[in-house]
């Protein structure tokens, strides 16, 4: 089994890791930290939660070590973009606590902060820097900062850091490096286009990837709930009434405004973290949420990437996310390190769409359960028609479309049936048409199948993967145990007091 030591780092990287109970290197932190301490470029890619930061933290600090080179003024030897402040400052934070035993500087350079403190840190010349791409920006312009001594560069979150919003200002970041330097893109998701677009920065890239693409963790159990939209807010109560701890989110800030709201009458206390608030009022619930303070936060997709929060037991996707990467990064938060966790989507007729490009994406089926008008609810079954050649298909929409044109036309709107009653219909076909029912299944369960049996090829979980998760579980537990915090050891969702709902 390979140990940390077994990696080439330097004794003081493996202290650190042993005073957080690291027992064994994750899957990506072995691939990963030869290749980097080799000095090639990497395009890496695993799972949300199973260690990407240390894999890229460890050898800078590694590197600080053995060189004791100090950056000129204005310089730094060590550059990390990533796309919220949110990640910057947690990047930070993991940096503080792996080189504990290192000496080192190192600043965060994001918006919503003071500009001068950081120029102030930026004159002396800095080892790290962790940095927003537009702050940075900002401050390449004045000189603030030189990145002609930069020797490795990180984009993390790559794909999202390559995508239209933030592209330009990257391409534009990337020109200040000087001609030799190393670069790591890294991201739990990165589509093909991505990809593609991610060679002009690159040197003979190593490409170091585990588990299958854009796959969730398996150890999250992933939910759909099928439900008119107007029922969300009351069926999002009832679910949060018996979690531990859980994130909401939504697509609008407006919308996590709301949301917030509507629990605040209902009883429930919760925070919103999203882009129209100051920086202090969302470091603020963060910090409440990570203390354990208040237990929902409600946010968009802002705290969807990187974040890392122990205990997580929740993710909840009160409106289905329009990107299908973001569900993977969205139900990331939880499940991380090795723990369990649970993901439920509400997903309303106008999301139906969405959901399937999530399905596309992460290839799997998710269960789907159709919330009735009493509130209870019933299981449905996907409709594997939806599998068939793209050209067929067309031909069923357009069949489709004709039909609910006729309806219309000679019977009157209240014919036309929303998508999501057709696919609990196709749950209750009466007698007469059981058999179809039977053969549906037949190869839905069959498609099931298949689809578990590629989940159990991941690398993740490959050959001695049960020891490695193990492994990787048993040191977070070790630490868990000590400060007496995981949620496993709290009272069962259903043993909490129920909160009084108003
Ligand atoms: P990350 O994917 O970098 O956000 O890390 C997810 C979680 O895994 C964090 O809470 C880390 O503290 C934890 N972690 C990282 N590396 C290891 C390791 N080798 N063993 C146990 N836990 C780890």
């Amino acid at each position: 089994m390979t140990e940390f030591k077994d990696l080439g780092l330097n004794k003081r990287v493996i202290q650190a890791v042993e005073k957080e109970n690291y027992s064994t290197p994750t899957p990506i932190q072995q691939k990963l930290i030869p290749h980097m301490l080799d000095g090639k470029d990497i395009v890496g890619t695993a799972q949300t939660g199973t260690g990407k930061t240390a894999a890229f933290v460890l050898p800078l600090l590694h590197r600080l070590e053995e060189g004791r080179r100090r950056a000129k003024p204005r310089n730094c030897t060590n550059l990390i973009v990533v796309p919220t402040r949110e990640l910057a400052t947690q990047i930070f934070q993991n940096i503080a606590t792996y080189g504990r035993f290192i000496p080192h500087s190192k600043t965060v350079v994001m918006g919503g902060a003071k500009a001068g403190a950081q120029i102030k840190a930026l004159a002396r010349g800095l080892d790290i820097v962790i940095a927003t791409p537009g702050r940075l920006e900002d401050h390449l312009s004045t000189n603030s900062i030189s990145l002609k001594e930069t020797q490795t560069v990180i984009l993390d979150e790559a794909d999202q850091m390559m995508d239209l919003g933030f592209f330009p200002a990257i391409r534009r970041i990337m020109d200040f490096l000087p001609d030799a330097h190393q670069t790591l893109l890294l991201s739990a998701t990165m589509p093909k286009q991505v990809r593609g677009l991610a060679n002009e920065f690159l040197n003979n890239p190593i490409d170091v990837s585990i588990g299958q693409q854009s796959k969730p963790i398996e150890k999250i159990n992933q939910k759909i709930l099928l439900v008119d939209r107007p029922k969300k807010k009351q069926l999002l109560v009832e679910i949060l009434t018996n979690v531990f701890k859980a994130i909401v989110f939504t697509r609008t800030k407006h919308g996590a405004d709301k949301i917030v709201r509507y629990l605040r009458e209902k009883g429930i206390d919760s925070t919103a973290i999203h882009g129209n608030k100051s920086q202090g009022q969302r470091q603020r619930s963060l910090d409440m949420f990570k203390k354990d303070r208040i237990n929902i936060l409600v946010a968009t997709d802002i705290a969807a990437r990187g974040i890392d929060i122990d205990e997580v037991s929740h993710v909840v996707n009160f409106d289905m996310p329009n990107i299908p990467e973001s569900y993977v990064h969205r139900i990331g938060r939880t499940a991380r390190a090795g723990n369990d966790g649970i993901a439920i989507s509400l997903c309303d007729n106008s999301e139906v769409d969405y959901l399937k490009d999530i399905e596309k994406l992460i290839n799997q089926k998710l269960p789907r359960e159709k919330v009735l008008d009493d509130g209870s609810r019933k299981e449905v079954f996907y409709d594997p028609m939806d599998d068939r050649d793209p050209s067929l298909k067309i031909k069923k929409k357009n069949s489709r479309s004709k039909h609910r044109n006729k309806s219309l036309r000679g019977k009157g709107s209240k014919k036309f049936k929303p998508k999501l009653d057709k696919e609990t219909d196709k749950n209750s076909i009466k007698s007469g048409k059981k058999k179809v029912k039977k053969k549906k299944n037949k190869k839905f369960y069959a498609k099931l199948e298949k689809v578990n049996s590629t989940n159990l090829s991941d690398e993740f979980v490959k050959d001695n993967s049960k020891k490695k998760s193990n492994n990787f579980k048993s040191s977070k537990q070790k630490k868990k145990t000590r400060s007496e915090k995981s949620y496993k050891n709290q009272p069962k969702a259903n043993d909490r007091p129920r909160r009084k709902i108003k």
